[in-house]
């Protein structure tokens, strides 16, 4: 990593995320000098391995992978990063109305009428969905009536059963770590459009959760930095960004560079936390207003062995109840040591954020005891992330757009400032807020920053 900045370089990355990491790799691999400027005193940004000893890791941040996520998949071919399947053999559970019961695929055992029920809602959602173009959200048809509600709206006014609202609200918070009352309905219709479907964004088997890196998905970003070397400065925070008509200089805790153009790698909500001069276009500015991160806590305890499995269980767990709402398998790839994983998002996130770790703690290991059994009391080790809480991250999964967001501030997202070209996974337009989509934003803005080097 780089002890002195250059003073200058063709273009400048901030931000050493998936989307910054590519970004630079495709720069330089078109002959041009890059200097990356980091935050933190690490790379990956939203992806973080935890070490469980003996060389193995769980992610503390984002981990899986599935299918059409092909970006992030050729990524980690060419890094040499294997994939295996998430753990899902064997019975599911679903804690919903006081009771608790197994089944076995993606379709839990309820009453048939709140199946139906959610089974009508999510086809009405795939039919929205497929109508709002990812590019530009704003130009669906029904783009005002849906942009000017929210979800949860839309979830009350469009289910018959109190199950199955609880069960979509699980989803949503499940997918955009955020009470349904708090994302545009539009913005949720993008989203879905973005990956696909609601069921690739819900599934394992076939969905968004169906492999994961072995090793840890930061080691994509690991090896990505170690080919740029030098390119990469850390614990260089960016404060300001200067433009001038033929130059940008971006200042950093270590220093500045004058470039040709800059690409900024971070969340909306932290490019609002950066000095501009001349200030932000106004569309711009109120975007990054607007633009709130989701909460999550993610959560996961270490036992000796996946004992579940012996129960004939997969680990895989839905509640209703909480706080844990949604519980996978993670453990390593040869299921040693035992891996359960939760999170609390939302609502519960924020509110359970304020509780000690230790009380945090039991809250968790206790949701998985009543689902899993008195094993699961005593795990060896815990461990959990609260991204709210990071500096250089300020929540999680990605940022949601807020009713009223996308109609009137949505063109300011991708559309370039002059000589600052906008990345991370939340500009993307397949696969937004996830690594494939961070990967992709990171290619798309490497290619518009090289045709305005060639202008
Ligand atoms: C708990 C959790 C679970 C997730 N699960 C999944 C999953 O299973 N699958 C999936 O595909 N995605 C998942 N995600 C989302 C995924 O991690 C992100 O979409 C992706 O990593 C974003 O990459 P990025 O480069 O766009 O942004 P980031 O990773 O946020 O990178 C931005 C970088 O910029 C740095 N930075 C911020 N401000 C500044 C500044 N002023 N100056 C310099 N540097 C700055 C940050 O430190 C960071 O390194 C999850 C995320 C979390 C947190």
């Amino acid at each position: 990593m780089a002890q002195e900045l250059p003073p200058e370089a063709d273009v400048v990355v901030i931000g050493a995320g998936l989307a910054g990491l590519v970004a630079a790799r495709d720069l330089i691999a078109a002959g041009r000098s890059v200097v990356v400027l980091e935050a933190r005193d690490r790379v990956g940004g939203r992806l973080l391995n935890a070490d469980l000893g003996d060389g193995k890791v769980v992610e503390v941040g984002g981990q899986w992978v599935g299918p059409t996520q092909d970006r992030a998949l050729a990524l980690a071919d060419e890094l040499g990063v294997a994939t295996f399947p998430t753990h899902a053999q064997g019975d599911n559970l679903v804690e919903i109305d006081g009771g608790l019961r197994r089944y076995r695929g993606a379709i839990p055992k309820i009453n048939p009428a709140v199946l139906v029920d959610i089974g009508q809602a999510q086809f009405r959602l795939d039919r929205m969905a497929r109508s709002v173009p990812a590019e530009a959200p704003w130009r669906a048809p029904r783009a005002e009536a849906w942009d000017g509600q929210t979800m949860w709206t839309w979830i009350r006014r469009n289910t018959a059963t109190r199950a199955a609202r609880a069960l979509l609200q699980l989803a949503v918070e499940a997918v955009w770590a955020a009470h349904p009352a708090d994302v545009s309905l539009l913005h949720v219709l993008f989203y879905t459009r973005a990956a696909g479907s609601f069921d690739d964004l819900v599934g394992t088997e076939g969905g968004a959760q169906q492999d994961r890196f072995v090793g840890g998905s930061q080691e994509l970003a690991l090896r990505l930095a170690a080919r740029l070397g030098d390119a990469v400065t850390l614990d260089a925070p960016v404060r300001r960004i200067e433009q001038r008509d033929d130059s940008v200089t971006v200042s950093s805790d270590r220093g500045a560079v004058s470039a040709r153009a800059a690409i900024v790698a971070i969340p909306p909500t932290l490019c609002a936390r950066i000095a501009y001069d001349p200030p932000m276009p106004a569309l711009r500015d109120q975007l990054t207003q607007r633009m709130a991160q989701g909460s999550v806590i993610k959560c996961m305890a270490v036992y000796d062995a996946p004992f579940w499995r012996d129960e004939g269980l997969s680990g895989q767990a839905t509640s209703a109840e909480g706080p844990v709402k949604v519980i996978f398998d993670n453990s390593p790839p040869d299921g040693s040591p035992g891996v359960l994983l939760g999170f609390l998002e939302g609502r519960q996130a924020r509110e359970l954020a304020q509780w000690t770790p230790e009380a945090r703690r039991r809250a968790v290991v206790g949701c998985f005891e009543r689902l899993f059994g008195p094993f699961a009391a005593s795990p060896d080790a815990y461990l959990e992330r609260v991204w709210a809480q990071e500096e250089y991250t300020r929540g999680c999964y990605g940022c949601l757009m807020p009713p009223g967001g996308w109609v009137s501030l949505g063109p300011a997202l991708r559309e370039p400032v002059g000589r600052l070209h906008w990345a991370g996974a939340e500009t993307a337009t397949t696969w937004n807020g996830y690594m494939d989509g961070a990967v992709r934003s990171g290619e798309t803005a490497a290619r518009a920053a090289l045709a305005q080097l060639a202008e």
